[in-house]
């Protein structure tokens, strides 16, 4: 059974003005790694336990998979309307993946954050960097996932059933890119057995929340 520490009074009397912990702010939390990995499956997992917690559901030119529902996994958009909403500012980073443009939407964290709630986020590495570069006003917490081992990532593509033979090897050579910019995340989370990897983002979420932080007074 996963147990989740509550989320805690965000700050206290007894400390001194202009210490704050981070906890007092919503937290954006990225989670970046090789398509394969089981990023999808950890966030919904992490989500299902703890409904306090925001997914944020990008805009996507891909075509939907039979699993997959318009406004809970992407939206799934036209290249033209995509383009549209680049261009009046309405995405917060996008990038060209396998050919399809994905991107973050502003109105999907900006707000919540805003209100104290923490997001979850789910992109590949470009996006995880320029979301850290953003200098949003609120913390950015960048998570790399990976699978236990090379074979057991073509295992999980292959199982998942969603890519031709081409696909997968151009996502692979994708993934070999991305573990290169490792050394710019905060975390990472081998993802083994899926409750384990979804309970070691639960930490690090509390873990997140209880940094010590100046803030203006
Ligand atoms: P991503 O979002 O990173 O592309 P998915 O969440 O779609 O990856 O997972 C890819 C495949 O691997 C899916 O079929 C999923 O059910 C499976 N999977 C995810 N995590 C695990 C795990 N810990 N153990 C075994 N299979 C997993
Ligand atoms: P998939 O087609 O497997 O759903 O996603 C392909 C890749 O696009 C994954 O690495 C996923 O994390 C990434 N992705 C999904 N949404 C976004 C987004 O909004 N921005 C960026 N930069 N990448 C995204």
């Amino acid at each position: 059974m996963t147990v989740i520490p509550p989320r805690q009074e965000t700050s206290s009397d007894f400390l001194p003005s202009g210490w704050d912990t981070q906890g007092s702010r919503g937290i954006a939390l990225v989670v970046a790694g090789p398509s394969g990995a089981g990023k999808s499956s950890v966030i919904d997992k992490v989500l299902e336990s703890d409904c306090s917690l925001a997914f944020s559901v990008s805009a996507t030119t891909r075509t939907r998979r039979p699993d997959e529902v318009h406004g809970r996994d992407y939206y799934f958009v036209s290249a033209e309307e995509f383009r549209r909403m680049a261009g009046a500012g309405e995405l917060l980073e996008w990038t060209v993946y396998h050919g399809r443009s994905y991107g973050t939407l502003r109105s999907e964290i900006e707000e919540r954050l805003a209100g104290g709630q923490d997001v979850l986020l789910n992109v590949e590495v470009e996006g995880a960097l320029a979301i850290q570069k953003a200098n949003l006003s609120y913390p950015v917490v960048l998570v790399f996932l990976v699978p236990p081992s090379r074979a057991e990532l073509v295992r999980r593509l292959q199982r998942r059933g969603t890519e031709t033979e081409e696909a997968l090897e151009q996502r692979m050579a994708i993934a070999e890119r991305e573990i290169a910019h490792i050394s710019d995340f905060d975390y990472l989370i081998v993802n083994d057995r899926l409750e384990l990897a979804a309970q070691r983002i639960h930490s690090l979420l509390t873990a997140e929340r209880c940094r010590l932080v100046r803030c203006s007074d």
